[in-house]
């Protein structure tokens, strides 16, 4: 199996780059934001994972990382998956690890795009202009996510690192240029 995790701050291209990744190399693309999303507005969960988005701070692991796994589960035949916003914090990292290990599998490369942060708040103020979301909407709610990523997500890269998996992306220039530099990455890796 390839298992890809696509690391990287908020607007970094992530959800972009995974959509056109999946097709080349066939995999699934999971987003926990998507799933998230995607919930069933009425339901306790929804509610409940709003409660965090909507102010950018990030959804309790436990609740994200069963999330995840039954995400997982809906595909018992892919080819691997690309994990798009998991993990998010060291404690998911670990979770994903074991998760993975008890299906005799691994987590080939984490994929990181490399974006400064005044890049990032450009992108996010732009995305807000169609994406309809309200944690993109808001300046202080989108400085808000970029902490939560430098406090508790940015430290995940070592985790990767010491594993000897972590891959960094130039994530600046066309979207064109960026696909090609995570596709020659993967080439290389898997
Ligand atoms: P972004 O564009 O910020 O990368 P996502 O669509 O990946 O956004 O995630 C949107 C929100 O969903 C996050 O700000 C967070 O509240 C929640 N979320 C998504 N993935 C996770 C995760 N792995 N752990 C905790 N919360 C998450």
């Amino acid at each position: 199996m390839i298992n890809i995790v696509i690391f990287g701050p908020p607007g970094a291209g992530k959800g972009t780059q995974s959509e056109r990744l999946k097709d080349k190399f066939g995999l699934v693309h999971i987003s926990t934001g998507d799933v998230f999303r995607g919930l069933d507005p009425t339901s306790e969960l929804a509610k409940l994972a709003k409660s965090y988005s909507e102010k950018g701070n990030l959804v309790p692991d436990e609740i994200t990382i069963s999330i995840l796994e039954s995400e997982v589960a809906k595909h018992p035949n892919a080819r691997g998956v690309i994990y798009d916003g998991f993990p998010r914090t060291t404690t998911q990292a670990e979770a994903l690890d074991s998760f993975l290990s008890k299906k005799n599998s691994a987590i080939t490369m984490a994929l990181a795009l490399e974006v400064e942060e005044d890049e990032l708040r450009v992108r996010l103020k732009n995305r807000a202009l169609d994406s309809g979301r309200p944690d993109d909407a808001d300046p202080s709610i989108i400085q808000n996510r970029i902490d939560v990523y430098n406090a508790q997500t940015a430290p995940v890269a070592a985790f990767y690192k010491a594993q000897g998996k972590y891959v960094g992306v130039n994530g600046i220039g066309n979207k064109e240029d960026i696909y090609n530099r995570l596709v020659e990455a993967i080439e290389k890796k898997a």
